[in-house]
């Protein structure tokens, strides 16, 4: 979601004639548009405008903005404008505001009104996935989340922007479309009385794009027509993001998660019996205030049971704001480092057993990039979001197919077979 923003304010001032650089040194505007996820990297923006040049002009854009302004202010005499979550829409009135009073103090900006902004080709990051953001925000307040503080409750965008940018990404030669947002599966047109999976119909049955992905989808939120879209439509990636944070049932409610242990693996069931080969991706948070032992043993034998294509996994972060924050995060650092090395270690276990039984196969690839590291060999991804590397010297944003014959826990590697 950020990489998108980054492209609607690229696109907003590349319209006013400015020229997006790709060396920081040459550059005379530095935006940085953070993240407030987590706490390293909100403390790294800090240090990283606290060296950059005072001729250069800097903006701080994004949640920390939103949501440590003061901080900001206080620590950083270097930057100029503190930009909220969605006052990027003004980038380019802020740009000439600064210019005209350079170096005459700091200012700030912050709203809670959602614009259309749609980057157009030249200021998108890929030219091979297109990111269409469809809903934004959060009404959840899971107990240890800053999102519902910095991006405000849920708005939806209305279904006929979403197709007319699905239209726009189809017409530039898209080959995969990924539908963005903190909750997609509680999207809704109330004007027209269409929920998310309808949406995914409508995109599938219209848009003539080999992939359509969304992300994130809260297990909260699921519902029957999803699965049986996902069953219909092969153009529906058979892949989903379904964070389920913790395994226990116990730690899911302090976390204000409003689904269970059984229920998350009742939908997980369900899916796999109607959708053949789906696979799933997730997010853990390991060392919430209270986790036992026993609690993390559940999430170990959660990932054993799900067998996640891939997991994102962290230590938990107390994050200002939040009720998470206030209660007593009483387990030692080493027992969350432990945590987190233990569930690592198994999900690297699981990902190399699956990636094993890709031997011998050929997989058909979208290849998304060169291998920086290897001149003759391309990387692609997989309709489950696998890395695969093989030597070839097939175009970026096309589709091959790559017969494996060596895996690791994170990639697998393999020859291109020309039909
Ligand atoms: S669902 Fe929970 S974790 Fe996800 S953005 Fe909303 S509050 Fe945060």
């Amino acid at each position: 979601m950020n990489v998108n923003d980054s492209e609607k304010m690229r696109h907003i001032l590349e319209n006013k004639g400015f020229v997006y650089g790709t060396e920081e040194k040459d550059a005379d505007i530095i935006i940085i548009n953070s993240c407030a996820v987590r706490e390293k990297p909100q403390d790294k923006i800090f240090s990283y405008a606290g060296r950059m040049s005072r001729e250069k002009i800097i903006i701080v854009a994004g949640c920390v903005a939103q949501s440590e302004k003061e901080k900001i202010l206080k620590r950083n005499p270097n930057i100029d404008y503190i930009v909220g979550t969605h006052q990027y829409y003004y980038i380019d009135e802020i740009v000439e505001e600064i210019v005209s009073r350079r170096r005459s103090g700091v200012k700030a900006g912050f709203t809670r009104k959602w614009q259309e902004s749609v980057p157009d080709i030249a200021s998108r990051t890929s030219l091979v996935s297109g990111y269409i953001s469809i809903m934004e925000g959060c009404n959840n307040f899971c107990s240890y989340c800053i999102v519902p503080f910095t991006r405000g409750r849920e708005k939806h965008r209305p279904f006929d922007k979403i197709m007319e940018e699905a239209r726009y990404l189809k017409s530039k030669g898209y080959k995969e479309i990924i539908l963005l947002g903190q909750n997609v599966n509680n999207w809704e047109d109330l004007e027209k009385n269409m929920k998310f999976p309808a949406l995914l119909d409508e995109m599938a049955n219209e848009i003539d794009v080999k992939w359509i992905r969304f992300i994130t989808s809260y297990p909260g939120y699921y519902d029957d027509d999803l699965i049986r879209i996902m069953a219909t439509h092969p153009k529906i990636a058979r892949n989903i993001h379904f964070p389920a944070q913790s395994g226990s049932t116990r730690i899911l409610k302090k976390m204000n998660r409003i689904y269970s242990r059984s229920q998350y693996l009742d939908i997980i069931k369900k899916f796999k019996k109607n959708v053949p080969g789906i696979s799933f991706s997730s997010d853990f948070i390991v060392g919430y205030p209270g986790e036992t032992d026993y609690d993390f043993k559940l999430t170990l034998s959660l990932l054993e049971q799900v067998e996640y294509e891939n997991i994102f996994s962290f230590i938990y972060s107390p994050r200002k704001h939040t009720k998470a924050f206030k209660m007593d995060d009483n387990i030692k650092m080493e027992v969350k480092k432990d945590r987190l090395y233990k569930v690592q270690e198994l999900q690297e276990s699981i990902q190399l057993k699956n990636n094993r039984a890709c031997i011998g196969h050929t997989l058909e690839v979208l290849v998304t990039g060169r291998n920086p590291r290897k001149k003759d060999e391309m990387i692609g991804r997989t309709e489950s979001y696998r890395v695969v590397n093989f030597p070839s010297k097939t175009p970026v944003g096309d589709f091959t197919f790559v017969k494996i014959d060596h895996v690791g826990p994170h990639s697998l590697r393999g020859s291109e077979v020309i039909p």
